[in-house]
């Protein structure tokens, strides 16, 4: 038996407890896997919260982990592999990560990319691996260091904080917009240039504004979005991933149709198989690793529901790490 974490929901309600689980009692999978860490995104606070996440119950939540391979009837595993997942409906709509054991789906699981630990992959997680397919939609439109300054809305956050440090590694000058003044400092240290306050771009602005940067990477959606298009330059690539500040979109297409701007949609959760091994080729190449560590805070599975609540009040800082053994 092991512990986990599981949301159940009937006459009582939505409930979050802490359990002890049989392997028996999980989803169907053909590989079991010795979790050594799972983490918590945006997207586990809202399944925590009961905010429309969650498709099945009971359901152990936890859209990432990374760990070990116990047994599996899987061709491309096995035991004693190191393995990482994020999304495929782990945590959604099949047993996730806040687990000491997880059984999955070998069609789900990226072998661990060589130089990076199994903390080091679910401290990168869903947020980090996303803020790599962004990075990857910026170059493959063309972006470089010479096009001009990048972009990071919800800067301190996880995706943010991934995307400020790669780009800055790769030599881009970055912009971070945080709605938390106190962490300028953990920002310039993540390699952030500037640092520009979210009230900025939070607010109804004009469907075009002036040019100043050439490319951006956004979690954060809304009002925010529609500003950060307004203030792209010409030809320049916006990235969406993210609904932090809202799922609405309330522009105009005048920084399509006056500017050429294009606005490039990102999904980690069912991104193919051969994307996903690229993201991680280039996070173990590209993304320093004192700075992945300056990011991150450990906490063990109990800790989970309250740093799942201050997720979605946007108080958590880079990205956390859940040592499920802990
Ligand atoms: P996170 O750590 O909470 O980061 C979100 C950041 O957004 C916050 O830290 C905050 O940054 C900013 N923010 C929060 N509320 C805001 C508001 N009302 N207005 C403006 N900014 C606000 O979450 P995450 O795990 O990085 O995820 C970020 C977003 O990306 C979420 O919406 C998540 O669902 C989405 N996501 C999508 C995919 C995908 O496959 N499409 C994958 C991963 C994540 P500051 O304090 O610095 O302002």
């Amino acid at each position: 038996s092991f512990r986990a974490i599981r949301v159940t929901k009937d006459d009582q309600g939505h409930r979050v407890e802490t359990v002890t689980l049989e392997e028996s009692e999980l989803h169907e999978g053909d590989v079991t896997v010795a979790v050594d860490y799972s983490t918590v995104n945006y997207k586990d606070g809202l399944a925590l919260a009961d905010k429309g996440i969650v498709r099945t119950y009971p359901l152990v939540p936890g859209i990432d982990f990374a760990g070990t391979v116990e047994s599996s009837t899987h061709a491309s595993f096995a035991p004693g592999d190191k393995v990482v997942l994020n999304g495929y409906g782990v945590g959604e709509r099949h047993d996730g990560g806040f687990a000491q054991k997880a059984r999955v789906s070998g069609d789900w699981l990226v072998p661990l990319p060589e130089g990076l630990t199994t903390r080091q992959a679910a401290a990168i997680g869903t947020a980090g691996y996303t803020a790599m397919l962004s990075v990857l939609a910026l170059e493959d439109a063309g972006l470089t260091p010479a096009s001009g300054d990048v972009l990071v809305t919800g800067a301190a956050g996880g995706v943010g904080s991934v995307a400020v440090a790669l780009l800055a590694r790769l030599g881009y000058r970055v912009l971070a917009s945080t709605g938390r003044p106190a962490e300028a400092g953990y920002l310039r240290e993540l390699g952030a240039a500037e640092i520009i306050d979210r009230a900025e771009l939070s607010e109804p602005g004009r469907p075009l504004g002036k040019e100043r940067w050439a490319g951006a990477v956004d979690s954060v959606g809304s009002h925010t979005l529609v500003n950060v298009l307004a203030g792209t330059r010409y030809g320049g690539t916006v990235t969406s991933c993210g609904l932090a500040q809202g799922l609405d979109l309330p522009g105009t297409v005048m920084p399509f149709i006056l500017r050429g701007v294009t606005l490039a949609g990102i999904d980690s959760v069912q991104a193919p198989m051969e994307r996903r091994i690229r993201a991680y080729d280039r996070l173990a190449r590209d993304l320093d690793l004192a700075s992945l560590e300056r990011m991150t805070t450990v906490v063990g599975l109990d800790e989970v529901p309250s740093v799942a609540e201050r997720i979605l009040a946007g108080q958590v800082r880079g990205r956390t790490v859940v040592d499920v053994n802990a």
